[in-house]
């Protein structure tokens, strides 16, 4: 059987690791195909596959969007895209835009709560200028003592209700689709089990999305229990979803599930990779 790892982060975005770095680990992690799927940017891509040809393993490529859904913030993860697409280029590179801004209201709020020099703070862990995250400033406020870690951080800031939480508009999901499909590559609901919605708002995203083209979710994935894989698969089975494994890994000492390391999917789905090779 196949270790297939679609989905993990790289410095490029807001992983801890170069991409030729996660490459490597992948690799020593038994991984046999892989996608580096970082948010909103393609910048690791080249180097990705460049390695993991190197290295005998198969390359994915890949990318998570940030989608605005609702009210609500979602992830679409989109794998066998041609990353050289000018429409999906654009749309990434519009996706990224606001984040300079945003990075700068979160440290202005963190301020307002005695937290003071959070951007520059939480610069120290950006890799890519153009894609400041939550995850810089959860690192920060780890390092500064304010929280004992990221868990910590994402419980009580950053987080809707919690200081440092400032709403963002990121693609709309047609637009996002319409960049995957139209780049050539298929696209999956990253960690659905992760979104704070009822399940009506469920069902009726998981139909919308079904409708503009999606063709699968994640069932295996570092961010799901064991349990969740189980109602996953059942959720794949349901609306003819393809079903996808990833760690989602972000980096050692970060990220509790390792690189390739997660059970296969189980057997009553089909994996989103089944016409692939
Ligand atoms: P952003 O795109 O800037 O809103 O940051 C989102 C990132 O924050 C996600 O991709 C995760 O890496 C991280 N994140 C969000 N929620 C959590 C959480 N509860 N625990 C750990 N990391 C989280
Ligand atoms: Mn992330
Ligand atoms: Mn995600
Ligand atoms: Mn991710």
């Amino acid at each position: 059987m196949l270790n297939v790892d679609l989905h993990c982060h790289s410095t490029v975005s807001d992983g801890l690791l170069s991409p030729a770095e996660i490459a490597k680990r992948a690799h020593v992690h038994g991984v046999d195909v892989w996608a580096l799927t970082d948010h909103d940017e393609l910048g690791g891509i080249a180097i990705a596959r460049a390695t993991a040809s190197e290295l005998g393993m198969r390359h994915v490529t890949g990318v998570e969007i940030s989608v605005t859904w609702g009210a609500k913030t979602i992830h679409i993860v989109g794998l066998q895209i041609d990353e050289t697409n000018a429409q999906l280029v654009k749309g990434l590179y519009d996706t990224r835009n606001g984040r300079e801004k945003r990075a700068r209201q979160i440290s202005d709020m963190l301020a307002d709560v005695g937290i003071p020099d959070a951007y520059q703070g939480a610069l120290n862990y950006v890799g890519n200028p153009d894609l400041i995250s939550r995850t810089h400033f959860a690192r920060y406020l780890v390092e500064s003592g304010t929280c004992k870690d990221i868990n910590d951080v994402f419980k009580n800031y950053l987080v809707e209700g919690k200081p440092g939480f400032v709403e963002h508009r990121w693609a709309k999901l047609t637009d996002c689709l319409t960049w995957i499909r139209g780049a050539g590559g298929v696209a999956v609901v990253a960690h659905p089990g992760r979104y704070d919605l009822t399940q009506l708002q469920m069902s009726a995203f998981l139909d919308e999305f079904k409708q503009l083209g999606g063709v699968g979710i994640e069932v295996v994935t570092g961010s799901h229990t064991p349990d969740q894989f189980v109602e996953y698969a059942k959720v794949a089975e349901r609306y003819g979803f393809l079903a996808s494994r990833g760690s989602d890994f972000h980096g050692p000492g970060e990220s509790k599930t390792e690189l390739g390391s997660l059970p296969q999917l189980p057997r009553n789905v089909v994996p989103v990779w089944h016409d692939w090779f």
